[in-house]
């Protein structure tokens, strides 16, 4: 028996789930989990909402709300997201948690002690009319490299990583006016001693799937410059040191400790060791967008805190909507709670895992969510399902009948589906979710054939046993299923 130490990447406490949420991460987190659990493997499945950094701050601040209230609202509603798709986590905790607080505190004096995070003076913008420093998002301007329209860490439009400095025409988001640049200190993590450890985790680790090693070589290529780990603002962990007022971890740092945290807690109610789990087995699932944290700096950080390296990360390609990319700022998504609202969660789980790998960016199309709701899940699976319980019922009261003397097509379609389950396994085992579901949808058409091919309406009349030994098998392939 192993014991599986399996993450959800955190949401982002500004905005409820949509159908991004549950592909990319979620839903294939927890088929893993579930399957790992049949199989007798002993998992730990944990998330939390990522409540820190400057987009809830800015939120808060347009509110005119403090930013934990913000925070709150969502991780409500996440939480009422994450359940109504039958998410199985054993835990999910908030990074706003005291015991997150500690875990993110100590883990930085432990680098810190160890010498591997030193201070820096480094130029920033700095709002003269809001008397404060604009970090990431709480500046605007133009992207450098595509000239669209950016925030102060991120360009939507080409997906690169950038420094507020380095935006045209920035704009404090809160007033308008035009930062000025002012020198102030920050600390800095010592990420470039670990390339060489980061590049042997990299290339040696063959768990890790295509996307995420060809992505993170591409970073370590460039070489890897220091990372800078906290800000100035009010909004997030404190620097648990005193030389260091008003300074807040960066969010990005504590967030990954957020799957710590959330174990941790886990580990106090139950009284069980999370650590016994992590050192087995760790597996996190991302949605592309972060793979470079996941591969470059949260393994630099395990690194140096002298802790075992996650055994994969798994990352999940994009979702888009009728063909174009999601936006929660243009409104154009679904909604989890307006989908559940009208819809079985199972089906949306069915149709996004036969819908494409997880390693290959898809759509969600309303057609095509039909299609396959009404062509594979009713009229393939669901047909063979209701002609099946149907028939028991009326012809053998509901029990399942004896197996006697078998036919040479009984007997090979026995085979079928006793291969069934370790065949659908080694999929999941694999992370090919897909190939898994196309499995059991290939043999439900086999069943939907035998089932036709026996003609047991015909046979209760000719031959009662091999009616039985029908319905035997399709209720055995049914459970199966
Ligand atoms: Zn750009
Ligand atoms: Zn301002």
């Amino acid at each position: 028996m192993s014991k599986i130490f399996i993450s959800c990447a955190l949401p982002y406490a500004n905005g409820p789930c949509h159908l991004g949420h549950i592909r990319s991460t979620y839903l294939p987190a927890d088929i893993y989990a579930r399957y790992n659990r049949m199989i007798d493997n002993d998992v730990l499945l944990v998330c939390a909402t990522d409540e820190h950094g400057t987009p809830i701050a800015v939120k808060a601040d347009k509110e005119n709300k403090k930013p934990i209230e913000i925070a709150k609202r969502y991780h409500d509603m996440i939480v009422r997201d994450v359940e109504s798709m039958n998410i199985s986590l054993d835990n999910f905790t908030r990074t706003t948690d005291d015991l997150h607080y500690e875990i993110a505190q100590n883990f930085f004096l432990e680098l810190y002690n160890k010498g591997l995070i030193y201070k820096k003076d480094i130029q920033q913008l700095y709002c003269e009319k809001c008397n404060k420093f604009l970090p990431d998002r709480y500046v605007e301007g133009i992207c450098p490299v595509c000239g669209s329209e950016a925030r102060g860490d991120h360009c939507e439009k080409c997906g690169r990583a950038l420094e507020p400095t380095e935006l045209d025409e920035p704009k404090c988001l809160t007033c308008g006016s035009t930062p000025v640049i002012k020198d102030s200190y920050q600390y800095f993590f010592k990420l470039s001693e670990f390339e060489d450890d980061l590049k042997d985790y990299i290339d040696n680790n063959e768990n890790l799937p295509a996307n995420v090693k060809n992505y993170a070589k591409n970073w370590l290529k460039e070489g890897l410059n220091d990372w800078v780990l906290t800000r100035d603002m009010d909004w997030g962990i404190p620097l648990p040191l005193d030389e260091a007022k008003g300074k807040v971890l960066y969010v990005w740092v504590e967030a990954f400790l957020g799957y710590i945290s959330s174990a941790a807690q886990w580990s106090r109610e139950t009284g069980i060791k999370w650590e016994d789990y992590w050192n087995d087995t760790a597996i996190h699932f991302i949605g592309k967008d972060i793979i470079y944290h996941h591969s470059i700096f949260w393994p630099g950080l395990l690194k140096a805190y002298g802790c075992k390296l996650p055994d994969n990360i798994y990352a999940g390609e994009f979702l888009s909507l009728e063909g174009e990319k999601m936006s929660t700022s243009k409104n154009w998504v679904v909604w989890i709670a307006d989908f559940v609202d009208k819809f079985d969660p199972d089906l949306l789980r069915y149709y996004l895992t036969i819908n494409a790998p997880l390693n290959k960016d898809t759509d969600f199309s309303w057609d095509d969510f039909q299609r396959r709701n009404n062509d594979e899940l009713a009229d393939v699976i669901g047909n063979f399902l209701h002609r099946t319980f149907t028939f028991t019922h009326k012809f053998f009261d509901g029990e399942i009948p004896e197996y006697k003397n078998p036919s040479a097509e009984d007997n090979k379609f026995k085979e079928i589906i006793e291969k069934l389950p370790d065949t659908v396994g080694e999929y999941i085992s694999d992370f090919e979710f897909r190939d898994g579901l196309l499995e059991i949808y290939r043999v439900a058409k086999i069943g939907n054939k035998y089932f036709n091919d026996q003609e047991p309406w015909k046979a209760v009349k000719e031959d009662m046993q091999k009616a039985a030994n029908c319905l035997y098998l399709s209720n055995q392939l049914a459970k199966t299923l």
